[in-house]
């Protein structure tokens, strides 16, 4: 039964109805749902979101269309039932029927006969990619609009065509999904990624599944291992809106959200992106970027909005603050075809991404948040310089020449004031060879971890007194 949250309606899974055992494959997800029309409220949304809570323990928020969420409103549920272009004989040009990017995303409906400069004007081409048809939406600022490639539009020579557009708008609910994985803490981690972009795979089921896939492995450590810290909230939503109507609607879990990443792109051929949040010192910043590198050596970093834009404004924005990072595998900056070749066009198909990169981006997801729930702060239960060879304390620079080196400059900013990632962040090294030597320090009773500040500097007198 639907149950009240708030002005948005809330459904959950009930766990006697579904075993969430069904653990399909992250190719298989995508290959499931990349052709369905997921619009972002529409039928074809809630038909993946529903499949998608089969896997994973999901509740489902629901909003109703015209709803206020801060300054925005929920739009109505939209349907196609039909797009064609022919010529003014008969003869079919374009036809929603052959693929779903055929029509502009909250395309107006329209009906009609044309001149080709009007047309030309409603008729959309992808431009880098002219074999392919662009994925183009108007979800806010509204006409009505064809997608074709460009040896479609480029054969339009006749002075009249007919165009049918059957659309319809109606009352729906934008929905989003979310899994939580409860810790020991109420502080939460945010996972997202939006399931909003119709009959692609990169941009944007990719994140889906890898988010999904990271969360059954959370949930399957928590079980066999005890409960993490943190609490871990998996979103998946409608581009932007979606974020909006959640957050507006949970203020109240603001505040204990301490970091997050969003997850998209993650299946073309490049290294892993980072792109870091609105506040760079953040804890969530210094954790993600210091590990990075030992996840994925070629992996590269980018301060906010230089990578790619997507849900994380919302959760940076003003009002809101919290740190979200996002992870892409957006090629590097000159690269003439970035973020990737087949970006929002009908290439997006799943020939383009592969199981193996999936599965290494989920390792380099896993490898971060094992550093999240790692990064404390460092509190020494020594004075002074560490003796170190009467402790014995020795790391084989052969294994870790890094930490040998980094060894005494580690340990002289071990003062209950610096987490792994400050300290990390200030030699500028990785967060895994700081956490090597905190670990051995710890192991000697030399220091031990705080979720809080814990300072050991002893009070000074103030002169004159
Ligand atoms: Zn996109």
């Amino acid at each position: 039964m639907p149950k009240e949250k708030g002005k948005g309606m809330t459904r959950e899974n009930d766990p006697l109805q579904h075993s969430f055992s069904k653990n399909t494959s992250m190719m298989g997800l995508i290959n499931e749902l990349w052709y369905l029309k997921r619009d972002i409220v529409s039928d074809d949304f809630d038909r993946a979101l529903y499949r998608l809570a089969e896997e994973v323990p999901m509740t489902i928020h629901e909003y109703a269309s015209g709803e206020t969420c801060w300054t925005w409103r929920v739009p109505e549920k939209w349907t196609c039932q039909e797009a064609t272009l022919e010529t003014l004989d008969g003869h079919r040009l374009v036809d929603a029927a052959d693929h779903p990017l055929h029509v502009v995303s909250y395309s107006l409906p329209f009906e009609g006969v044309v001149s080709r400069t009007e047309l030309l004007a409603h008729l959309h081409v992808h431009s880098k990619r002219p074999e392919a048809i662009p994925f183009v939406f108007k979800y806010y600022d509204r006409n009505w609009g064809l997608c074709a490639t460009q040896a479609v539009r480029d054969a339009l020579t006749e002075e009249s065509y007919r165009v049918v557009i059957r659309t319809s708008f109606e009352p729906g609910t934008l929905k989003v999904g979310e899994v939580v994985i409860p810790g020991q803490s109420d502080e939460c981690f945010v996972l997202v990624a939006h399931l909003c972009h119709p009959a692609m795979v990169n941009d944007d089921l990719t994140g889906v599944v890898v988010g999904i896939d990271v969360a059954r492995e959370l949930l399957a450590l928590s079980q066999s291992q005890g409960q993490t810290y943190y609490t871990y909230r998996l979103l998946i939503l409608p581009e932007t809106i979606g974020s909006v109507a959640y957050l507006s609607h949970n203020e109240e879990l603001i505040p204990g959200m301490s970091g997050g990443l969003f997850l998209e792109m993650v299946g073309n051929d490049s290294p892993h992106a980072l792109q870091g949040s609105f506040e760079p010192n953040s804890q969530a910043d210094r954790c993600l970027n210091s590990v990075l590198k030992s996840l994925d050596p070629q992996g590269y970093l980018g301060e906010y909005r230089t990578v790619i834009n997507n849900d994380e404004r919302q959760f940076n924005a003003p009002g809101v603050r919290v740190p979200m990072l996002s992870l892409s595998r957006v090629e590097p900056p000159g690269s003439p075809t970035r973020p990737y070749p087949e970006y929002h066009s009908s290439d997006d198909n799943p020939g383009i991404v592969t199981s193996e990169r999936l599965e290494a981006t989920k390792q380099v997801v896993l490898g971060m948040l094992r550093a999240w729930e790692n990064n404390q702060y460092v509190v020494n239960q020594f004075k002074g310089e560490v003796f170190c060879s009467g402790y014995g304390i020795w790391i084989d620079y052969r294994v870790n020449p890094e930490g040998h080196r980094l060894l005494f400059r580690i340990m002289e900013h071990c003062d209950g004031e610096h987490t792994v990632a400050d300290i990390a962040s200030i030699l500028q090294t990785s967060f895994q060879s700081v956490w090597e030597v905190v670990a051995l320090l710890q192991s000697k009773d030399l220091v031990w971890f705080s979720r809080t500040p814990h300072p050991t500097r002893p009070r000074k007198r103030q002169a004159g007194l």
